[in-house]
């Protein structure tokens, strides 16, 4: 079985504050030009995407740098909606909840469901639940290829999960959605972001293949 846990990226779709919105217009018609096609004007950072370490480290690898197999990764997504908002996951709270047996490492990505993806665009978007440096120094530690979270980010400014993750080449998925979905389980997660060129991040469409 497979779930999108993308958002659509639509004209006008809600970004992290200080991008501009989407724009997308008609460029031709099937009526008018015998096809249909549109012209779309956005940040890279838009609906689901992903963070390359270039994001936040000069001189680090950018979107079109990172190897393919990177995208391609063993997942397991835990429940966090419960949390108020602005409240931080520590290490503690993801030994609780990561289920029993699976042990994270190398090849794995984690996923963290805020429910934030259901406040998108509201002011209730930037109250979500954070994850704290020392959960991040943690999950650095295990040596996981990425983390991601159905919120607009892991951390708030001054973004330090962010400047943990990145420097050691630990791809962040932003703003996912459907995580309710997937929570509690492993499964396989592909994520793909278009290839840009320089990109400090890009558009994802993320999969869960569940067996
Ligand atoms: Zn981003």
């Amino acid at each position: 079985m497979y779930v999108d846990l993308t958002m659509e990226i639509r004209d006008g779709a809600p970004v992290f504050p200080g991008y501009p919105r989407p724009t997308i217009r008609s460029w031709s018609t099937i009526e008018r030009h015998g096809y249909y096609s549109n012209l779309l004007l956005m940040p890279e950072h838009v609906a689901t995407h992903v963070d390359s370490p270039a994001h936040f480290v000069e001189g680090a690898p950018t979107i079109d740098a990172i190897p393919p197999e990177r995208f391609f990764v063993r997942a397991v997504a835990i429940d966090f909606s419960d949390r108020p908002p602005m409240s931080e996951i520590g290490i503690r709270d993801f030994e609780e909840r990561l289920p029993k047996g699976v042990e994270v490492g190398p090849g794995w990505a984690v996923l963290f469901r805020t429910g934030y993806d259901a406040y998108a665009g509201t002011d209730m978007w930037m109250r979500y639940p954070y994850i704290g440096e020392e959960l991040a120094e943690h999950l650095a530690g295990t040596g996981i290829w990425s983390i991601g979270t159905d919120a607009p980010s892991p951390d708030h400014d001054p973004f330090n999960v962010h400047r943990i993750l990145l420097p050691r080449g630990i791809l962040i998925y932003e703003s996912l959605t459907n995580l309710s979905r997937v929570v509690g389980r492993t499964f396989r997660l592909v994520a793909l972001p278009i290839k840009i060129g320089g990109g400090s991040g890009a558009p994802v469409r993320a999969v869960a293949e569940l067996e």
